[in-house]
Formats: structure tokens, sequence, C-alpha cells
């Protein structure tokens, strides 16, 4: 069985007997591990595998969310995460001061940690963006540092 790999050092693809252990990338020497290589394409026939090669490095040339795992660069953000809108950017004012009213219902006040568990996975720069723009916007005030009350 053949297949097509693609190097985790300078992210080619290449084409690879599968029944080796390794292959030496053509391009850095980079020996890659094919028994922890994501193989993006398999064939029985040699003969069809630079072909398969192509098309591999075209699909990487097109599309950056094909790279590998291991791939560390700073661009690798993937293209899919930065389609997801910023939970805070995306909220009108209607939105913000239903959700601290909510975050400070039947309390004296609520704190970051209150904002988090209301929005799910989100980063903590999210949060903080978030509780910025409830200040800014008047929504919330903070009567202490770290406390959040409702205007
Ligand atoms: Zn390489």
């Amino acid at each position: 069985m053949f297949g097509v790999v693609v190097c985790p050092k300078c992210h080619r693809a290449r084409g690879a007997d599968l029944s080796n252990q390794t292959t030496r990338c053509a391009h850095c020497s980079h020996v890659i591990d094919l028994s922890k290589a994501r193989v993006y394409a398999r064939t029985d026939s040699k003969d069809k595998l630079p072909e398969a090669v192509r098309r591999m490095t075209e699909k990487l040339a097109a599309n950056i969310e094909d790279y590998p795992a291991e791939r560390k660069r700073p661009v690798a953000r993937a293209p899919q995460k930065e389609k997801q809108p910023r939970k805070a950017d995306s909220m009108n004012m209607e939105e913000l001061r239903t959700l601290a009213t909510e975050l400070n219902r039947g309390k004296d006040h609520f704190d970051v940690e209150d904002v988090r568990s209301s929005l799910g996975t989100v980063s903590d720069e999210d949060v903080n963006r978030l509780i910025d723009k409830m200040l800014d916007r008047g929504v919330i005030f903070q009567p202490q540092a770290g406390w959040f009350r409702v205007v």
C-alpha cells in the first residue's frame, strides 16, 4: 500500500511506501514517522502515487486546513475558526442588557466567572471583550474591581 503524507517540517506532500516505518522528505530531509503520519490518500498502485501527491500539493496550496496538526507556524490558524463571530462583537445593546440583567438577577453583583459560565466555551479574551463592551455602553458599572452591576 502506498500513500500520500505531508512532511510536518516543510509541509510538502510526498508519496510513501506505507510498508516502511519511515520516509525521508526529499525537500528538507526530515525523517517522517509513517506510523504517526496522517495518510491523506492511499493507493495500491505505485503508478498512481505521483498523481495523488500532485493533487495533495494543490490542495495544500489552496487550503491551509489540510496542513497536519504538527504545523506550528503562527499563520496556522484554521480559517474555520475565524468564521465564528466573536460573541462580544455580535451582541447588540438589547442583548447586552438582557445578558447583564440575567447575570445580576437575585444578586448584588456578578463577576468575570459568571460571565464566562454564561457564555459557554469562550476564551478569556472574549469574556473580557464582552465585559469591556458592556462597561463601554453603560450597560453595567464596576462598583468594585472585578464586581459588576447592571446600571
Ligand atoms: Zn520536509
